[in-house]
C-alpha cells in the first residue's frame, strides 16, 4: 500500500512537530513554509504555558522526543533567564546559548557598544532582582570587546554569525579574561545573544574563560531567531521532509485534500495538518510595533481569514470556522460586519484566543463540533490554545503522528 501523504502548512514550531512526527509514523511528508512566524519571532525561552510563567507540570514526552529527533540546541529544564532589559524571568526551556542565572553568584555584564544592549541599565535591574532574591548581585564590565567600529551599528544576528569563526571567539575571550582578571573566579559573565549562529561558538568561549558564561535572551529577529531557523531546517531535511516555500490560498476537502497555492499550483494530501499560527500573529505580517499593529489590523488579519473562509467541503457538510470563546462566529462572511468589528477591534487578549476548535486528536471541529475527517490544526492556531513554544510543540506532534495513521 502507498504511504498516506500527509502535508502541513506553516513551518513555525507546531508545523515542524508535525512534519517530524508525521515522517516517524510512516507518512511521506510535504511542509509548505510561508512567510517568517511566531516562532522565528522567539528570543532563545521556550514556554509550556503561558509566556514566562512557572510550571512544574512535567513536559509531555513528546515534546522532548522533538527536540532530541531534531537534535535541537535547546536545554529542557527549569531555569531562571534574563531578557535582553535585564528582567528575570522563569522558562521550561532555552536556547544552550542562554544563561541560566544562579542568584547566588556574582554576575558580570560587559558593556559591549552594541544597538539593544544598555550594559548600565542591565547590570543595575539585573543587580536589583538577584539582591532581592538574596543573591550576590550584579555589576558591569568596562573593556574592548568589538573588533571594529562599524560593529556598534550592525544588526545582532550579524554580530552573532561572525562568532562563528573560532579566531573571532579567541579573540573575544581574551578581551573579557583580560578585564575581568580581578573577579572572582565562580562570577558569571552575561553577555548579548552575539555568539555565535552555531552552539559550537558559545562551548569554546566557555571552555576559553573556564567559568560561567553565557546570553541573555535574544531580541525577536536576532541570533536566537537565525539558530532556530538553522536547527528546524536541518532537522526537516535529515528527515526528508520535502520543503517548499509557499502561501496556501484555499483548501477544499474531499476524500483528499486538494490545496491551491499562491502560483496557482496545486497540492494534493491524504491528511493536512494547518499550523499556520494565531489568527493574529502567524499567517499575518509581524507589525513593527503596539500603534501600527492597530492601526493595520484589517489589512493584517484578512488573509488568513480569507484561507479559512475558504476552506471549501463537499456539498451540505458544515463548514470551518473561526472560533471565539468556545463557539463559532456567527459566520465567516460576518467577520466584516458587525461580529467582524467586535472580532478586529475589541479587547486584544481575547482576539489572541480565537482559532479554530480542535479535539484531544487535534482534529478540526467543524460549526456543529463534529470532527473533520483528514484535517488537523496544532500550535497558536488552536482556539483557546496556550500561545507558547512548548505547548505548540506537543500539539503539533500529536497531530503530525494522527494525521500519518489517519
Ligand atoms: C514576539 C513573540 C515572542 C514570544 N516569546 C515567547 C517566549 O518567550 N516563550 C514561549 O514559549 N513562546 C513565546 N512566543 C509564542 C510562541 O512563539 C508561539 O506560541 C509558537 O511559536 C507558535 O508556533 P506555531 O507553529 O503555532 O506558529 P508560527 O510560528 O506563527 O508558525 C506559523 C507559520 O505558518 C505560516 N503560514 C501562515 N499562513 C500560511 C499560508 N497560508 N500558507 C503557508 N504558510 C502559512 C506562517 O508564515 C508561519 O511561518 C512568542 C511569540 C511572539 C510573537
Amino acid at each position: 500500500m502507498a504511504r498516506a501523504r500527509v502535508v502541513v502548512v506553516g513551518a513555525g514550531l507546531a508545523g515542524g512537530a508535525a512534519a517530524l512526527a508525521a515522517r516517524r509514523a510512516g507518512a511521506a511528508v510535504t511542509i509548505l513554509r510561508g512567510r517568517a512566524g511566531a516562532s522565528a519571532l522567539g528570543a532563545g525561552a521556550y514556554d509550556l504555558k503561558a509566556i514566562g510563567a512557572a510550571s512544574s507540570a512535567p513536559l509531555a514526552p513528546e515534546i522532548t522526543e522533538f527536540f532530541e529527533a531534531a537534535r535541537a540546541p535547546v536545554v529542557l529544564a527549569d531555569a531562571l533567564v534574563c531578557s535582553a532589559f535585564g528582567a528575570l524571568r522563569p522558562t521550561r526551556g532555552r536556547d544552550q546559548q542562554a544563561l541560566a542565572i544562579e542568584p547566588a553568584r556574582q554576575h558580570l555584564v560587559p558593556d559591549l557598544q552594541v544597538d539593544g544592549w544598555d550594559a548600565h541599565a542591565i547590570a543595575a535591574s539585573l543587580d536589583a532582582e538577584l539582591r532581592a532574591r538574596g543573591g550576590a548581585g550584579a555589576r558591569i564590565v568596562r573593556g574592548v570587546f568589538l573588533r571594529e567600529r562599524e560593529e556598534m551599528r550592525l544588526p545582532l544576528a550579524e554580530l552573532a554569525a561572525r562568532h562563528d569563526d573560532d579566531a573571532r571567539v579567541d579573540w573575544l575571550a581574551d578581551r573579557l579574561a583580560e578585564s575581568l582578571a580581578g573577579d572572582a573566579p565562580r562570577a558569571v559573565v552575561l553577555l548579548p545573544a552575539v555568539v555565535g549562529t552555531r552552539p559550537a561558538a558559545m562551548a569554546r568561549l566557555r571552555a576559553r574563560l573556564s567559568r560561567p558564561v553565557g546570553e541573555a535572551l535574544g531580541v525577536p529577529g536576532g541570533a536566537a531567531t537565525a539558530r532556530f531557523l538553522a536547527w528546524t531546517d536541518r532537522a526537516l531535511e535529515a528527515a526528508d521532509v520535502v520543503r517548499a516555500d509557499a502561501e496556501v490560498t484555499a483548501i477544499a476537502l474531499d476524500a483528499r485534500a486538494r490545496l491551491t497555492l499562491a502560483d496557482g499550483s496545486v497540492v494534493d494530501a491524504d491528511a493536512l495538518v494547518l499550523a499556520t499560527g494565531g489568527v493574529l500573529t502567524g499567517s499575518l505580517l509581524y507589525g513593527s510595533g503596539e500603534h501600527e499593529l492597530a492601526r493595520e489590523l484589517p489589512e493584517l488579519v484578512r488573509p488568513s481569514l480569507r484561507l479559512f473562509a475558504s476552506i471549501a467541503r463537499p456539498d451540505g457538510d458544515e463548514p470551518i470556522s473561526v472560533w471565539l470563546d468556545g463557539a463559532p462566529l456567527a459566520a465567516a462572511g460576518s467577520l466584516f460586519g458587525r461580529e467582524g468589528e467586535r472580532f478586529l477591534l475589541g479587547d486584544r487578549p481575547r482576539l489572541l484566543s480565537a482559532g479554530l476548535a480542535a479535539d484531544a486528536s487535534q482534529r478540526v471541529l467543524d460549526r456543529a463540533g463534529a470532527p473533520v475527517a483528514g484535517l488537523y490544526v496544532a500550535g497558536d492556531l488552536v482556539a483557546g490554545a496556550h500561545r507558547a513554544a512548548l505547548a505548540a510543540v506537543h500539539g503539533g506532534a500529536r497531530a503530525g503522528r494522527n494525521a500519518a495513521l489517519d
